[in-house]
């Protein structure tokens, strides 16, 4: 295990031609101090979890102090938002402050949010605030224990600066970690402002560091490199949208610039899990038509595809777009239904099981049922009990006798699976989570922490690393929400 000092970084993306980005120093803030730090994602870094409490490390990612290793730098990109194209889009608060590369080789972004000002910054203060720093540093590591494709925090930091928002804030930052940091709108950028060899760069610049298969197979003069890289973000997209839509995430903020290239869940502002079932689900408050509402996501991610597609479109021709494109349903469909088919437990496949699982959304969604705490409670009765098991669900589900009769037709379905009863509620019970990053948790969390008490955050970490593990100790996490929490709103003010 390293100190920082002893990090080895490659900052590639620096060096690339002067339009990709600006050179940026972050910005002080005053009194910094430790919050949290994730040691899962320090192990990756191959970074000493104690560093991170040493005052040359605060410092450094507070802005008080330079680093060696790191070249700060405010990437370019635009986006569509809502669906309207905005070209002054690009890191308005967070700079990528270097990549490390660990004695394996593997390169990790180490990206700062909350920085200060940038060149992008538009309106905007540069800052962000301790409470949607600990929303983003909770949620993607719930993501993580999941098994959700997404980008990772390795520690949040507060300061005594204040931060106006609705009201005065603790300035913070998040030590934001990811494969990569591009994003569509990195594309639309170059595409939008007619720099097509940047754009050729830039897709050369990711198969060349993020898609070592295409990378092998073709070179730059070959068109097929950029169909074979639009059909991967395509499938990586189709992959990542299928668990969330599988664990009920609502990402809140589908704008192109939120995109991830990786098909990594990118940007945690406004998300939301669900908590009672509910396909409209809206966790913006601000987004007042709907646009990015849970059963909204699988169409939007193909808009924004489709965006990129666009964006491509100098270097493949329109055939080889609508090719990948037409790839996204079929796929995502695929992935859907495996992580649905393995929630229930079925392995063969039967027709009954289109109608058994239609019914059962119409059941969840009338009922309005806690769709995390449905799953796992499934995931405990054998099929014998089924059929009299309904009192089981007795604090979520309201009207018993169509639920009787669900798990009636349920407990006869399983009686054509091969695999032993014990075995199939063992893997149920390794795809239903027992917790989720429920909103009221973020809420309780955030409001200790402001008042300097930061023990929930490492004990919500601690679960949310393992959510399908039971971890006695801390079963009050997975109670149903109270009344208030389930009606928070989340505002896109971070
Ligand atoms: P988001 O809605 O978080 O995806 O952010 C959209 C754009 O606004 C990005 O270009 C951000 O860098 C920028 N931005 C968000 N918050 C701030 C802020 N407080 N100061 C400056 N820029 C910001
Ligand atoms: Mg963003
Ligand atoms: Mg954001």
């Amino acid at each position: 295990m390293k100190t920082l000092s002893q990090l080895v970084f490659n900052n590639t993306y620096r060096q690339l031609p002067a339009s990709f980005g600006t050179p940026v120093s972050p910005q002080p803030l005053d009194d910094p101090f430790l919050v949290s730090v994730n040691q899962k994602v320090c192990r990756w870094l191959e970074l000493d979890p104690a560093d991170a409490a040493t005052p040359y490390f605060i410092d450094v990612f507070t802005g008080n102090e330079d680093h060696d290793g790191f070249e700060p730098f405010a990437m370019k990109y635009t986006g569509h938002q809502f669906g309207q194209y905005n070209p002054d889009l690009g890191d308005g608060r967070g700079l990528l402050m270097g990549e490390i590369v660990t004695s394996e080789g593997k390169k990790w972004d180490v990206h700062l949010k909350g920085a200060g000002m940038t060149p992008y910054s538009r309106q905007g203060d540069g800052r962000a605030v301790l409470r949607s720093s600990i929303r983003e540093y909770l949620a993607s590591a719930a993501m993580e224990g999941l098994g959700i494709k997404t980008t990772h925090a390795l520690a949040v930091l507060s300061s005594n600066t204040p931060v106006y928002r609705e009201r005065i804030e603790r300035g913070a930052t998040l030590i934001r970690i990811a494969e990569s940091h591009i994003r569509f709108g990195h594309f639309e950028y170059f595409f939008y402002t007619n720099q097509h060899a940047e754009l050729q760069l830039l897709a050369d610049y990711l198969v060349t560091h993020h898609f070592p298969e295409i990378a092998q197979q073709s070179d730059s003069r070959d068109p097929e490199r950029y169909s074979l890289l639009f059909r991967e973000i395509v499938r990586l997209t189709a992959e990542m949208i299928a668990d969330w839509q599988a664990v009920g995430f609502a990402h809140g903020v589908m704008n192109t610039d939120n995109m991830s290239v990786l098909g990594l869940t990118f940007d945690y502002g406004p998300y939301g899990f669900l908590d009672d079932y509910n396909p409209g689900f809206i966790c913006n408050h601000s987004d007042y038509s709907g646009r990015y509402a849970f059963n909204q996501q699988p169409s939007i991610a193909l808009w924004n595809l489709s965006a990129l597609g666009y964006a491509l479109s100098p270097l493949l021709d329109k055939e080889a777009i609508d090719d990948a494109l037409n790839s996204y349903q079929p796929i995502l469909q695929t992935a859907y239904s495996r992580n649905m088919r393995s929630k229930l437990g079925l392995k063969e496949k039967r027709d009954e099981d289109t109608p058994l699982f239609s019914d059962l959304f119409q059941l969840m969604t009338q009922q309005t049922v806690d769709y995390t705490l449905f799953f796992r409670t499934l995931s405990d009765i054998e099929s014998s009990a089924l059929p009299d098991a309904a009192e089981q669900f007795g604090a979520f589900v309201k009207q018993q006798p169509p639920l009787k009769e669900w798990l009636g037709r349920y407990a006869e379905r399983l009686q054509h699976e091969v695999v032993p009863d014990e075995e199939r509620l063992t893997l149920m019970r390794a795809v239903n989570p027992k917790y989720i990053l429920r909103n009221y948790l973020a809420q309780q969390a955030i409001e200790k922490a402001e008042g300097g008490d930061f023990a929930m955050i490492d004990q919500l970490l601690h679960v949310l690393e393992t959510p399908y593990h039971e971890h006695p100790d801390y079963a009050y996490f997975a109670d149903l929400p109270p009344e208030w929490g389930k009606h928070l709103e989340i505002s896109c003010s971070s």
